[in-house]
């Protein structure tokens, strides 16, 4: 079959792979329709380069019809629409009972010391190979994969695989209440689906801060009053002037480790993804190559005793924290993987009473999965108004 797969760092192609077969009980086999390149996906292609392997298939963001079932999954059928979470969950151990099916205890990867095994997410996840191909092994299938009515188009469903509940936690997180500002760093797809259900969990009003601006208009049209960050000096100051010089009440950063404005971590990453693969790997791990410029900004523009979020995804242990103002201002800093199905029972709901989130105008390309590496690079570049991404075997 075709799948699009890691090449080296910065490149991307589509290649014949094996066809996934079925391998436990509880797997299933799935005929893509529909799969998204998400910003995680980027950092693959960038600082996390030492924990690839050549020819691992990417996508953790995908839907499709149900093609085979093991006999531990039977709850599901052939002809079935699902679609899937990234992470891949139990639904049955202590930690899934919690809520936290991100850090399931079934797939968790004592190996190298990380959470739930994903698909299409590098050695440290479990190297299971991802959904942007034709057919995708799911483990876990008693367990993750939703069902879907037939009505709707795909992408009315297809976030719900992790952009939608990743939004919808950042939020539940930050814990808005009524009247309260909420401030989203980075209106990528992410950022335009939190500043959404942020409004849907109560806030009053949403500020939006990116560089971009056919993502910046975006997020206006939806009712974000917005701040190009390369237009102004003072970002915090100017955060603090629609905010009676407080700053926002719940921040939430939804940039991540790919953040403009870190020069230094930059060049780092640079060299990271240059050395021998071991020592890459080690050194990416200890002492961390994250660009926290959007990190900084958050802890910044969050007012005193208020809360950061992290959507964004992190990936070195041991960077510089400006914990002196983290500590002085008394913030609470929540974050994680999504834990997908926690939310998707009560977005299923919300979904079923019309597009609330504007899903089904998120994508601004859509493309054959073998243009994949066409979309890779607008998606990268933020050229041709590119916002989000989706792939069709
Ligand atoms: P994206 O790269 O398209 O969006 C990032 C946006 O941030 C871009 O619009 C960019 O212009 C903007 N930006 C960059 N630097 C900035 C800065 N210094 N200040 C303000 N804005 C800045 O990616 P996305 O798909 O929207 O994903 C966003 C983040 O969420 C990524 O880190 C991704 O890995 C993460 N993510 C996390 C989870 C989770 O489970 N927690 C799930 C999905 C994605
Ligand atoms: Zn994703
Ligand atoms: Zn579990």
């Amino acid at each position: 079959m075709r799948a699009v797969t890691w090449q080296g760092r910065g490149e991307v192609a589509v290649t014949d792979v094996p066809d996934p077969r079925l391998e436990a009980p509880t797997d299933i086999i799935v005929k893509v329709t529909s799969t998204a390149i998400c910003g995680s996906d980027l950092h693959l292609i960038g600082p996390m380069t030492p924990f690839m392997t050549p020819g691992d298939v990417l996508g953790h963001e995908f839907m499709g019809i149900v093609e085979e079932v093991g006999t531990g999954a039977s709850r599901l059928r052939p002809g079935t629409r699902v679609v899937v979470p990234f992470n891949i969950a139990c639904g049955r151990c202590y930690l899934c009972a919690q809520g936290l099916q991100s850090q399931c205890e079934t797939t968790q990867q004592t190996s190298t010391g990380t959470g739930a095994a994903l698909f299409g997410y590098t050695k440290l996840y479990g190297q299971v190979p991802g959904g942007q191909a034709e057919y995708v092994r799911v483990p876990q299938a008693h367990y993750g994969p939703i069902e879907l009515p037939e009505a709707g188009s795909d992408e009315h469903w297809l976030y719900l695989s992790d952009i939608l509940p990743t939004a919808w936690q950042a939020v539940a997180y930050a814990d808005p209440q009524p009247g309260d500002t909420v401030a989203v760093v980075g209106l990528g797809p992410v950022g335009q689906l939190v500043a959404r259900c942020a409004f849907e969990q109560g806030a009053t009003r949403v500020i939006g801060i990116d560089l971009v601006p056919e993502r910046l208009a975006k997020a206006a049209a939806a009712g974000v009053e917005v701040i190009d960050a390369a237009g102004v000096d003072d970002l915090a100051g100017a955060v603090r002037d629609l905010t009676r010089g407080r700053g926002a009440d719940r921040v939430i950063d939804a940039v991540g480790m790919e953040a403009h404005g870190s020069p230094v971590a930059e060049a780092a990453a640079n060299v990271v993804t240059t050395l021998p693969r071991p020592v890459a790997g080690a050194l990416m791990q200890r002492i961390g190559v994250d660009r926290l410029a959007a990190l900084e900004t958050a802890f910044e523009i969050v007012r005193r005793g208020g809360t950061v979020s992290l959507a964004g995804v992190y990936g070195g242990a041991a960077d510089p924290l400006n914990l002196m103002m983290l500590f002085d201002k008394q913030v609470t800093i929540r974050m994680g993987q999504a834990n997908v199905r926690r939310w998707t029972d009560r977005l299923l709901e919300l979904l079923a009473e019309g597009d609330t989130f504007g899903v089904e105008t998120l994508a601004s390309h859509h493309l054959p999965l073998e243009e994949a590496v066409v979309g890779y690079q607008k998606f990268r570049d933020r050229t041709d108004g590119c916002i989000k991404v989706v792939l069709h075997p």
